[in-house]
């Protein structure tokens, strides 16, 4: 603050990292960000915020950020015109869907973006282009625990409110290193830990949170489902069901007894790597120190079998009574502010807004958009890629969301970029992907400089305000994507004001989200389902039934071992995730002083391992598998078991994913980022 002024202005809105959505107050001086601060008040994150809430917001002034359309003409990008920009997209879009029809195009919403910006973006998908090639990155990281919900629960999000920690006796923390990836959720589970709740931790490294767990279930990369099955066993063998919930609640168990027949204790023990005892005591601990509660993260869901994982751990919910009631539930953390807003607003190809799916809502949203919707199956984002390297998709638009840098296999990524005729990138900076692919660049307004709305891991909608005018002559990406509409033809139905116009329209499509106006969000956050303006909103599903009817059914999934197996060649599993202090592909995190506390991406590697090879801390190594190789350097750490290593993924000289391999969840596509093969070479000289 001394360095960049005190603020003259104060602003309250909601931090666009991770999908806690912690409100803060973003203090502004002569035009620039100068301090954040959190909002004593907020009901999330109750006067806390992390550090990168609080003190990474140095991106939205960085000397690099673009702020002119550019469009890129003999290989090297020139700055044009707004008009001149907007008329390009709209008239290559008409060529492509003319010359190779409406399904040649792919459109990607982006957690950075409100709401608003990803219902148009769908919205415009179907309507202008006619095509349901429509998704976003959720497919990257949660898709399957929506999958999974929804089929388990009949509702593809979180059960729960935060406030339900507060409520818990018991936690299952399952794939999520809570305290570094939703550090304000992680600093309450230690509050809770603190006044005396247990806390059982499933995750193969020793995260944070695990040095505080009675039990730490430190199991292979990819073996959750032979140990839910377990637990779910010891459950039933030892009577620690909720007799009257699975009576009057749930239904299948004979399937399922069937199902988890083979594992017992011990078998999954052999599979899983853990002791049966540990496993015995986990099962007791949750089903009966209730009320008990979930939270799990993408060390469920990036696997190949990341669906039904995440259905294996909502099984022990059903068996237990642990869900509907206060303190319990089955809870994704969502990694980014607004990727459960960005899939729940119809940035999927099978669903409308509100999750609604296609088949069913058709007829209705036709009715709202005075127009046939198309009638093609639309791809998702791995179909994309996997089209655009048949040479089928022509053309994709991206918004805020570096798909090179992000998906696994880059190899495979840029072969499907080499072959598209039209990469619309809109973003704040030149990231990977436009600067290897872009063809044109549309400079985004950033979070700080527009208004609408974000939705959070608990289903919580709350504001997006703006605290400073478009950096340039960038413009919010609803504007952009109205511009674009009008160009090719659609201006009345793009015909908006600003964003509350927009949320108006949503809300009409939209029944579970009608009860949700801005006048009432000057208020504070609501959770949906919220139908009515006289409705409180909903902090905690399933209370007393399910949306299909009173009962659940249990999942009766088996277990597959992944295809990616470590060998002699690659004898390491790799496993990556994210730091405290970095965010994602570092496009927001990496233009600010955090770099200072995270310069690079490294590589953790157990003691045992680093003798062996004879690795020093600091070193830089070369991590080769199948599908590439990158180098970074080493950290010893017992964070890690021996055969398996950790990495980052924020670097982009690093670049990880160039070596991350290409199999995916079998119900979503889902790539499995948390299990690749690898071998460690030592670099000369090094
Ligand atoms: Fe932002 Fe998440 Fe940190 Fe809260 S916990 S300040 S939402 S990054």
């Amino acid at each position: 603050v001394l360095e960049l002024g005190t603020p003259t202005a104060w602003t309250r809105s909601t931090c666009p990292y991770c999908g806690v959505g912690c409100e803060f107050l973003v203090g502004t001086r002569d035009g620039k960000i100068t301090q954040v601060k959190p909002a004593l008040d907020a009901p999330v994150n109750k006067g806390h915020l992390c550090v990168k809430g609080r003190y990474a917001f140095a991106y939205n002034d960085a000397p690099d950020r673009v702020t002119r359309p550019m469009i890129r003409r003999d290989g090297e990008w020139q700055a044009v015109s707004w008009d001149e920009a907007i008329a390009f997209v709209a008239a290559e879009l008409k060529r492509i869907r003319e010359t190779h029809g409406p399904d040649s195009i792919g459109i990607l919403g982006s957690a950075r973006a409100t709401n608003e910006e990803n219902y148009l973006a769908q919205k415009f998908a179907r309507v202008v282009i006619g095509s349901n090639n429509v998704d976003c990155c959720a497919r990257v990281c949660h898709a399957p625990s929506a999958v999974a919900l929804a089929q388990v629960f009949g509702t593809g999000a979180a059960t729960s409110a935060f406030d339900d920690i507060e409520l818990a006796q018991t936690f299952l923390l399952a794939g999520t290193n809570t305290t570094e990836n939703h550090p304000v959720v992680g600093a309450r589970i230690k509050q809770a830990r603190r006044r005396g709740a247990r806390l059982i931790v499933v995750d193969p490294r020793k995260t944070e949170l695990a040095g505080w767990a009675d039990i730490h279930l430190a199991l292979r990369p990819g073996t959750d489902i032979p140990l839910f099955h377990a637990m779910a066993r010891v459950i039933l063998e030892e009577n620690l069901t909720d007799p009257a919930f699975l009576a009057e609640r749930v239904e299948g168990l004979g399937a399922f007894r069937e199902a988890i027949a083979e594992w017992t204790p011990e078998r999954a023990a052999e599979v899983c790597g853990v002791s049966a005892e540990a496993i015995r005591q986990a099962a007791r601990l949750y089903a009966t120190h209730k009320p008990s509660i979930c939270f799990h993260g993408l060390g469920l869901t990036e696997h190949h079998q990341g669906s039904e994982t995440v259905m294996a751990l909502a099984n022990l919910a059903l068996l237990t009574g642990n869900v509907g009631q206060p303190g319990t539930g089955v809870n994704p953390l969502r990694g980014q502010n607004n990727v459960q807003g960005s899939a729940h607003m119809g940035c999927e190809p099978n669903t409308l807004t509100g999750s609604q799916p296609l088949a069913k809502a058709r007829a209705h949203f036709e009715q709202l958009w005075g127009c046939p919707l198309p009638t093609t199956k639309g791809l998702n984002l791995m179909q994309m890629l996997d089209a655009a390297r048949k040479g089928h998709l022509k053309a994709l638009w991206l918004f805020g969301y570096d798909v090179l840098l992000s998906n696994p296999d880059a190899a495979h990524t840029a072969q499907a970029f080499e072959r598209l005729e039209l990469v619309v990138v809109q973003d704040l900076f030149m990231n990977e992907s436009a600067r290897a692919y872009g063809h044109v660049f549309l400079p985004a307004a950033s979070n700080f400089e527009k208004d609408g709305t974000f939705m959070n891991s608990e289903r919580r909608i709350q504001r997006v305000r703006q605290a400073l005018p478009p950096a340039g002559d960038s413009r919010p990406d609803w504007q952009i994507l109205c511009d674009v509409a009008r160009a090719m033809g659609q201006g009345e139905r793009f015909a908006f004001e600003g964003p509350e116009a927009i949320w108006e329209e949503v809300r009409a499509v939209w029944p579970g989200g009608a009860g949700i106006s801005y006048a009432r969000l000057e208020q504070g956050g609501l959770q949906w389902p919220c139908p009515s303006l006289d409705h409180p909103g909903t902090p905690r599903l399933h209370a007393q039934s399910f949306p299909a009817g009173p009962r659940a059914t249990l999942a009766a999934v088996p277990y597959v071992p992944s295809p990616e197996q470590p060998s002699p060649e690659y004898p390491f599993v790799l496993i990556t995730g994210r730091t405290l202090y970095a965010f994602n592909a570092g496009t927001m995190t990496a233009r600010t002083p955090n770099t200072r506390l995270y310069p690079t991406d490294r590589l953790e590697v157990s003691p045992s391992d680093a003798e062996c090879l004879g690795l020093r801390e600091g070193e830089r190594v070369r991590v080769v598998s199948p599908y590439g190789e990158a180098r970074l350097p080493v950290h010893i750490t017992q964070r890690v078991k021996p055969g398996e290593l950790f990495s980052t993924f924020h670097d982009p000289d690093v670049f990880i994913n160039r070596l991350t391999n290409p199999h995916r969840d079998r119900y979503t596509l889902t790539p499995q980022y948390k299990r690749t093969a690898v071998r460690l070479e030592k670099l000369p000289n090094a």
